[in-house]
This record gives structure tokens, sequence and C-alpha cells, in this order.
């Protein structure tokens, strides 16, 4: 074992591969695959991950392995196959998908910095710079009037030099801990001997003699009476005295209090929850793999069945994942996981903060959890002996990845899963049409639970058409209806969830004269407009500039916002029902840590009558004292340029309305819309799944859609118009000469956002069945314009399965 494969991170596609590297001796009995080290490449070093060891490279004249950087390594074997498939099927840098895989601070980066040698002669420019300092990071020569020349005559002068650092950012906790250092004879002895006033210490002492133990600092300065400081120097003068020992111990981080979790036991299965559990018994206890479609309504139980499967699990001594969709979005889950597993469970979720993030990594690395419950990118939790991986809400779309790499976890869970001979549990009220086709071709086993446990049916749904409002003069965003039906509830002291469909929906300016609407100047896309200060924003490029009260064509001063946002309806909710109390989430008020959290608690200890937010209260909050759900707009989206419209449409409905009426009270649901008559709205107010599905599925096998095909889609951008057409269509032209007759290619055709930060984009996509070349296709096409990307003008994105079709 000489010679290290490594990957390194510099993600450009002329070196999307491997590179040998000889193993110093001193290194060699503890290198191990899955490592990270940090190597030399080219004039420079960088960190890399060690995928394997060969006797010989096809190479000359190798440079060495520098240093590496776990003790352990990050990536077990089986997580090193599961990052090159991955970047194998999305088209992505070996390095993007291994860095996919770990958290944040693993994803060390090189820092460049610049040292003070020598002040004589060095250019005034950079010697203000440095003001005082030693050693200042690189940025701030790129920020500054310092030139490329005189920084180069200054290193070439040995004035200055340029370092190349690790920044792991790594960063543990530790608390710091008091031991006894003497029997509590000799300090009940010492503590006689004290001088008189030498009060704090004497008082330590006492404490030590009555709690003869290692104890916290924390909790020694919280129970004396004097400050932090004078605590901490009396400390230091008893260690000087050898009477107790001062040390710090490395802890976690732990976001949750797992005290505060009552322990719950596993429910007495009603028959129909039995008849859904045994097959993913049976698959667990033979260790075959197998993928299961668990269709349960809203409040059927799907929940308790994952606890029993997961308890299955850890009692044959393996592992579980479960996904769900933005957990921090759904602390009630997290509580009954943590209730029933309590410090088994380790949490993974974009809410936590990077440390608590690394934290809760390790427990599952150092393997003292054996439960993972976390959003999408905790599908790569390094455990070795999976039993069972369950993703909730199967159908939602964050579960595909937005950026490279563009994977959905049920791809990977899948991938997993195979290795491990364990299930795949896929569980919704509202399966995506893909799962639901694959369960109808038994290519995954569905599993149906049709009634709620309570035995309590779905609450009734009624559909209003606001087009009717507007006729009978009802000029505001509420139906007659929906006001009167939450003035009922506040009466009687219930609850009610209000939803704004609000994707594709924003509150722009227009002018009511003559029509013209404010755009970014960067993008295709109108302004959005903000109260809170009165300004413009453009959501994909950050331009902002203040509102404006006169039509910059016209003239007129009717220029208005259009639209409606979460604050719109607050305002009208404050306004035309007295007395009402509103907690409104949305991105604005959800975007400091916890106060999530507190919105939903404060809701549950009924300090207000109405929770309005957007998609983000849809999902899996359960409050006992919610018996309305309305849902404003149920059409907002159904006008999108996406084939998944009508779908997401019919899930958001769905789940809206399980809100409602989960507990004793009965609920009810008012879903307000311009086109009544859609389909998608029709049959979420029966919950009619089937028929939805069949529905659906024509108009998917019409028009060639999912889950008929399968998708490729392929975005180039570039700051001249036509260069991105050009490319596009050369593209195109060596896609159609390789492709089967059987497949599809549409384009090019102008992005439907057409311009983004001053790049013009322009798409194809590719429909198509079975084209096992595809991948190979598009990667030699990739390689064929590697140089011009590298360059940075031409960008194409390749997307494998795309849910973002904007
Ligand atoms: P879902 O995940 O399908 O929405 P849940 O698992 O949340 O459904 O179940 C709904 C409610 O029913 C929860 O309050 C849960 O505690 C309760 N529950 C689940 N299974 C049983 C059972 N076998 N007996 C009694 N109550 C149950
Ligand atoms: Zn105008
Ligand atoms: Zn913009």
């Amino acid at each position: 074992m000489k010679i290290a494969k490594v990957i390194v991170d510099v993600p450009v596609l002329s070196i999307n591969q491997s590179f040998d590297y000889l193993i110093p001796e001193e290194l060699a009995p503890v290198v191990e695959r899955g490592m990270r080290v940090i190597v030399p490449f080219g004039p420079r070093k960088t960190t890399g991950f060690i995928i394997d060891f060969v006797e010989k490279s096809d190479y000359e004249n190798l440079k060495s392995i520098i240093e590496i950087l776990d003790i352990t390594p990050v990536l077990t074997d089986e997580l090193l196959k599961v990052g090159l498939w991955l970047a194998e099927e999305t088209l992505s840098f070996y390095i993007t998908a291994f860095q996919a895989m770990l958290p944040q601070v693993l994803k060390s980066t090189y820092e460049k910095e610049i040292e003070l040698l020598n002040e004589e002669g060095l250019a005034e420019e950079l010697h203000n710079l440095f003001s005082g300092e030693q050693i200042i990071p690189y940025e701030e020569i790129e920020n500054s009037d310092v030139s490329y020349t005189q920084l180069r005559a200054a290193v070439q002068n040995s004035l200055v030099k340029i370092n190349y650092v690790v920044k792991s950012r790594i960063t543990k906790r530790y608390i710091n801990e008091i031991t006894p250092n003497k029997t509590i004879e000799e300090l009940q002895e010492e503590l006689k001997n004290l001088r008189k006033n030498a009060l704090r210490q004497r008082e330590i002492l006492s404490y030590l003699v009555e709690n003869f133990q290692t104890i916290e600092e924390k909790t020694l300065i919280n129970k004396l009476t004097g400050s932090t400081s004078s605590v901490k120097s009396s400390l230091k003068a008893l260690e000087k005295k050898g009477l107790l020992k001062l040390s710090k111990k490395e802890v976690y981080r732990n976001p949750y209090d797992d005290k505060a979790f009552k322990r719950t036991t596993a429910f007495k299965l009603t028959e129909e929850q039995d008849n859904a559990i045994q097959p993913v018994l049976k698959s667990i206890k033979k260790e075959d793999h197998e993928v299961f479609l668990l269709h349960g309504v809203t409040g059927s139980g799907k929940t308790e069945i994952y606890l029993q499967s997961i308890d299955a699990v850890l009692n044959q001594g393996k592992e579980a994942i479960v996904l769900v969709p933005e957990i921090s979005l759904t602390p009630q889950m997290v509580k009954r996981f943590k209730e029933r597993f309590g410090s088994e469970v380790a949490v993974l979720h974009s809410a936590l903060s990077t440390g608590e993030k690394y934290d809760e990594w390790r427990k599952i690395h150092q393997k003292e959890v054996s439960v993972v419950v976390g959003a999408r990118s905790a599908i790569f939790a390094p455990f070795d002996n999976l039993g069972i991986i369950i993703i909730d809400e199967e159908h939602e779309t964050t579960y595909k990845q937005e950026e490279q790499p563009r994977y959905h976890a049920r791809d990977v869970a899948i991938y997993r899963a195979k290795h491990y001979n364990c299930p795949v549990v896929l569980g919704s009220a509202t399966p995506t049409l893909e799962s639901y086709a694959r369960a109808s071709k038994d290519v995954y086993t569905l599993l149906t639970l049709s009634e709620r446990t309570n035995e309590k049916p779905l609450p009734d749904v009624e559909v209003i058409d606001m087009r009717k409002e507007l006729h009978s003069g009802n000029r505001t965003m509420f139906s007659r209806k929906l006001r009167k039906a939450i003035t009922k509830r506040m009466e009687r002291g219930e609850q009610i969830v209000l939803l704004l469909n609000r994707r594709g929906f924003s509150t722009f300016i227009m002018c009511r004269d003559c029509g013209y609407v404010e755009e970014c100047p960067n993008c295709d896309i109108a302004l959005t407009f903000h109260k809170r200060n009165q300004s413009l924003k453009c959501h994909y490029c950050s331009y902002e500039k203040r509102s404006i009260h006169l039509c910059p064509t016209c003239s007129s001063d009717k220029i208005q916002r259009f639209g409606t946002g979460t604050q719109r309806v607050e305002e009208e909710l404050y306004k035309y029902i007295p007395g009402v109390k509103v907690i409104r989430m949305d991105v604005d008020t959800t975007r400091r840590k916890g106060s999530h959290e507190r919105l939903l608690s404060s809701f549950e200890n009924e300090e207000a009558h109405i929770l309005l937010g957007t998609q983000m209260i849809a999902k899996g909050l359960d409050f006992p004292n919610v018996t309305l759900v309305g849902v404003l707009a149920a059409d907002a989206m159904l006008h999108l340029p996406d084939f998944r419209s009508s779908e997401k449409n019919f899930q958001l409905i769905t789940q809206v309305s399980g809100r409602a009426g989960r507990h004793d009270l009965d609920g009810e649901v008012i879903v307000q819309t311009y086109t009544p008559e859609h389909y998608s709205i029709q049959l979420a107010s029966t919950y009619d799944f089937q028929e939805f599905y069949k529905h659906e599925m024509k108009i998917r096998r019409t028009f060639r859609y999912p889950p008929y095909v399968y998708l490729a889609l392929l975005t180039i951008s570039h700051p001249d118009r036509t260069k991105a057409i050009q490319t596009t269509q050369v593209i195109v032209q060596a896609l159609s000469r390789s492709i089967s007759d059987d497949a599809i290619i549409l384009g090019p055709t102008p992005s439907p956002l057409e311009k983004i930060k001053n790049r013009y984009r322009y798409q194809c996509m590719i429909k198509y069945r079975s084209e096992p070349k595809l991948n190979e296709t598009i990667n030699k096409l990739l390689d064929q314009y590697a140089k011009e990307m590298e360059q940075g003008r031409l960008q194409i994105n390749v997307d494998m399965q795309p849910y973002q079709l904007m």
C-alpha cells in the first residue's frame, strides 16, 4: 500500500478525477480510505478525500500527501461508493458530492493570509492595510487599493509572505469542571485554616465538602454570591494550593433537552395499522430490501408505524434514518421520536447552528445514537448498519436538492438500503404520481391506511367561488362564509389556521393607467414590494431600490401594489374582524433562530385566534383546538409553467385540511378560489386521491410527462444572448444525433425566467424512457465546453429529473 488515490477540492470539470499521491512513511500506519488529507496541487495546497489505495501508479514523479485531517475516516467505504454514484447520476463533481454528504464544518477550505515580514520599503497602501497587525486575511487586499504589482514586489523582496492555512472551522465545545484533589477530611481541615477574609475560597471549599464530587464550574458560579471573575480567581488560588483540580471536558451542544421528554410506549395498533406494518416487520426480520409506499390519510397513524418499525430495527442492533420535510417546521415530530427513543435520537436540520449540526453528526459518527431524524441531507448519516430508512411526506419537493449535486433523497435512500438489505418506507397522504405509479406496478409495495385512528371522518371541505363574492360586492380577501366561520370560532374559544397559497405570488408595483410594472434591471422578473422600508427588491439578485409613487412611463400617480402577501392579509384581518389576534408565520417572521418554535408555542398556548401562514404551516402541525382551516387563493399556483402544479395544489389543500379536527372537536375547511371547477380543487375537497391520480395520469400520458417519461433539463446561460442561443442550438443538435428515436428534445427555448443576474438563459428539455448512454453523452458535451465554463462566461446546468422548472 504505497499510493493513495485522492479526489481533490478543485471543482472544475477538466480535473473531475482522482489523483495519485505517495504516502509518507510516518503516515502509512494511520491512513485509511475516507479520510481527508492535505495535498500539493500545482503551485498550491488543497484538501482532498482518499478514495482508494494502489500499489503502482501510471504517473511518474508523484508528490506526497502533506498531512491528514482526520483521526478516523469521515466517510465509510459505503458512503464513498454512494458519493461516486451520486456524482455520476447527477453529473456533478466528485468533490461536490463528497462535501454534500458532510456537515458544513468539515468542508474545510483554504484561506489565504498575508504575513508582514519587514516593514522597510513596503508600499504605503500595503503598510496601511496592516495597521499594526502582523497577519491579515487575503481578502483585505482584494478589497483595497493595493495593486497586484505592489503585492508581487513585496513578496519578491521578502517584505510579506502569503500563507495558506486550512481553516477547518471545527469548533468543539468545552465545559470547565472542578474536582476535589484531597479527601473530605483534608478539605475540612483546610477550611479551618483559611484566612478569615478569604470569603470566596471559604464558600467554594464548603460547597465541595458538601458536594464531594466533580462539579461543573457553571453550577458553582450560579450557587455562589460572588461575580464570575471573583469565583474564577478563587478557584485558581485553590488549585495552586493543590486542593482541587480544574479541567476542561468536551461536550456536545444539545439543542434538545432530552430530560424534558416524557417517555411513551407503543400503542396497540389498530387492525389497519397492523396489516400495514406486518410486511415491513417481515422485511426487517428477513433482511430483505423492499420499498414500501405507505399511503395513509392524515391522522391515520403513519408515525406510529414508523416508531414501531424502528423499534424492531433497534432490537436487531441496527440503525434507522427518518427524513421529514424540514424538521424545524415540525418540532412536534421531533418530540414524538425523542419521547419514544430518548437520547438514542440525533436530530439534523437546517435551523441548528453549524456547531450543533456538527455535534449531532459526531454522535452518529461515533455510534452514540442509532436513530437520526432529519431533513434531506440526513440521508447521508454515517451509519454503517442500517436497518430501515423512512421518508415521511414523501411527496415534498424539498427532498430534491436544487443545487449540485442535484439529488433526490428518495433515490439515495433506495441506493443505500440495497447495500444494507433493508426496507425503505415512503409515507404520505398524497403520494407523488411517480411513487404511486411504481406501487401500482408492484415496483413498490403499497400499504394503505384509510381511516383516522380517532375514527373521526376527515373534516368537510367547502369550496367558495370568489368570483361570485366579487359580483355581489365583496371586495375583501375573505368570503362572507369564511368571515362568519372565523367569528364563530372566536366566540367559542376555538382556533383557526389560515393558509395563503403564495407560490408564484408576490406583491409587485403596477400602474393602473398604463399597465407598467416595475421590473429588475438585471433579471426578467417584477420587483417585490416590501412595506417595512418602502422598498422594491429582486429575489434573484438582491437588487433593491426605493418604491416609486409616479409611473415612469405615463406619470400617473395610480401606480400601486398588487398581489397578496401575508402582511396584507394580516392587515385586512385586523381591519375586518374586530378583536382578532393573529400570529403570522412566513419567511419574514421566522428568519431568526427559534422564532418558529416560539410562534408555534404561543399559538398552542392560545395566545392568538388565527395562525396565518404560507406553505410552511400546511405540514405536520397538530393543535387540538383548531377547528377551522381556511385556504385563501387556492388556485394561486395553477397557472405556473410547471406540469406538477395541479399535483402540488391537490397535495397542499389535502395536507392543510388535515390540520383541522384532529382531536375531539369537529373540523371544517373553507377553500376560496377563482377556479372552483378545477379538478385538483374539486377532488381535494372530497379527499379523492384515486380519482385525482387517474385524471392526472391521463394528462401526463397525453403530454408526455413523468411518470410516463424521464426528464433531463439543460439550462445554458451567458451574458451574451446570441452566445446562449447558439450554444443551446449546438447542444440540441449533438443530443439529437446520439439519443434514440423514442426520446424527444424540446428546445432551444428561453427559460421561464429568461434573464437572471444579467445572464440570458436558454434551455432544452429531454423527455425519454430509456437512454442508458444519456449521462455519458451529456458529460462529453460538458467536457467540450469545460474551458469556456471555467472562464466563467458560459454556464451549463444539468438537472436530471428536475422539480424546479422555472
Ligand atoms: P399520521 O402520521 O398518519 O398523520 P399520527 O401517527 O400522527 O398519524 O396519528 C394520529 C394520532 O393518533 C396521534 O395522536 C397518535 O398518537 C394517535 N395514534 C396513532 N396510532 C394509534 C393507536 N394504535 N391507538 C391509539 N392512538 C393512536
Ligand atoms: Zn403608467
Ligand atoms: Zn434581479
